[in-house]
């Protein structure tokens, strides 16, 4: 990071490494501003706003972690049976005022309310019971066993959740469980999509001569709703700076984030350089990375709004890859969201890979368990950066560092599971 100085947005000429790259775009951004509150289904995957602080005792009472007989645990003997008589049952959710005394016992059922007197269970299966008498072996439990304290899940004030964590499905039960049915969470991030390139037509017609179908605005939204943003969908735009411009005005008028594809290589970056250079503060960065190797991150400002640009390569492999590397995380970070890195195993490589140090590569693998049962990496058919097929059979990215070498058959690789890219 230190040659990247003050402006971590300019790194002149020279290839910035992955890590440098996501370095500066982290130092950049702060969280977007705003909150609502919600009902907890609708909450999934949002980012909550502040501390949950516990308002109860969590369980609330001292209850029973067994079906069996409620005592209390120091009439046990070391050497000798213990001999009780049952005076009743107590199922969950009934309350007993009564004492139980000693030589007595209460048949409970797993979540009622420890009666007073008792502060251990004996499950029901590890005693002999003979009408109303109940005959517990010498060792079978210890004094305070099967007793589910009070407070133990949570202790009233505690911290619950923290702000910043995204809202998971045993998050949700957490907050139902202390009561709420509501959460304070943070607005969605708005990210304006667009793609580029005058050879580029929208599925749903017979292809024109030349053209291709636009695959990115598809991969790239449905990542974005993966991740929990708004989608502003503003189509197809042609190679011409009237229309781009158009385009980046109004997307920085409605979003946060302005994610485009295509346009950032070297034969066509000029005209968007020099509207880039009009619009706003934005580096045009030649990652050593493979695929994705141009990329353009920076501020951009119209009518008095500022949004972040993230322009992706064109082709359809680099585009989805540089979103995981760089545009997820980002995304994350001006949602509010507490770091989250990718969830990135070793795993053993079956396939050879040929590799110079100097560059971050992404392949595209399968992660499935091997003959012998252990799970291997293996990757998938042709790598070019263009061919989608290869990431569609994937389900996950081999990841080999900027200094790493080759990679032999059985050797470990890091793997980022897609599962986990959301
Ligand atoms: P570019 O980065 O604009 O030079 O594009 C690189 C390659 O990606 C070219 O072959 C483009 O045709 C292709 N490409 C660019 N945008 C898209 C898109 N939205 N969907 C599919 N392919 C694209
Ligand atoms: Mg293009």
């Amino acid at each position: 990071m230190s040659e990247l100085g003050e402006s971590p947005l300019f790194a002149g000429h020279r290839h910035l490494s992955v890590d440098e790259a996501r370095a500066a775009i982290r130092l950049s951004l702060q969280p977007v501003d705003g909150s609502q509150t919600l009902p907890l289904l609708q909450a999934l995957g949002r980012v909550l706003d502040a501390d949950v602080l516990s308002p109860i005792d969590v369980p609330p009472h001292d209850n029973s972690a067994m079906d069996g007989y409620a005592f209390g645990g120091s009439a046990m003997r070391p050497d000798a049976p213990t001999v009780l008589e049952v005076i009743g049952t107590l199922h969950a959710g009934q309350p007993f005022t009564a004492a139980v005394a000693a030589g007595q016992c209460l048949r409970i059922m797993t979540g009622a309310v420890m009666p007073s007197g008792c502060d251990t269970v004996v499950p029901q299966e590890l005693c002999r019971v003979d009408g109303d008498r109940v005959t517990i072996p010498p060792g079978t439990v210890e004094p305070g066993e099967n007793r589910r304290p009070r407070g133990e899940d949570l202790a009233r004030g505690r911290p619950a959740l923290r702000a910043g964590q995204r809202l998971r499905p045993a998050d949700l039960g957490l907050l139902a469980s202390l009561g709420f049915e509501q959460v304070s969470v943070r607005r969605r991030v708005r990210v304006a999509l667009f793609s580029t390139g005058n050879e580029i037509q929208a599925p749903g017609k017979p292809l024109a001569p030349g053209c291709v179908y636009d695959s990115n605005r598809y991969s790239l939204a449905a990542s974005l709703q993966r991740l929990g943003c708004e989608v502003i969908d503003l189509g197809l735009v042609a190679d011409d700076p009237k229309a781009l411009r158009a385009t980046f005005e109004r997307a920085i008028a409605e979003a946060d984030a302005v994610l485009t594809s295509g346009g950032v290589s070297v034969g066509e970056a000029d005209y968007t350089r020099q509207l880039m250079a009009e619009l706003g503060d934005v580096a045009f960065w030649r990652v050593a990375m493979r695929p994705g190797r141009p990329f353009a991150f920076g501020p951009l400002h119209a009518h008095g709004r500022r949004a972040w640009l993230f322009a992706l390569p064109g082709n359809p492999v680099a585009a989805l890859v540089t979103f995981h590397a760089f545009v997820r995380e980002a995304l994350l970070q001006l949602a509010g969201a507490s770091a989250q890195p990718f969830p990135a195993l070793r795993l053993p490589c079956a396939t050879p890979i040929r590799k110079r140090p100097g560059r971050t590569e992404f392949q595209r693998a399968i992660v499935e368990p091997g003959p012998d049962g252990r799970w291997a990496a293996r990757l998938t058919g042709s790598q070019g950066a263009g061919i989608l097929r290869s990431l569609s059979e994937a389900n996950a990215l081999v990841v080999l560092g900027h200094d790493q070498g080759s990679v032999n058959p059985g050797d470990e690789v890091t793997v980022w599971l897609f599962d986990g890219l959301v």
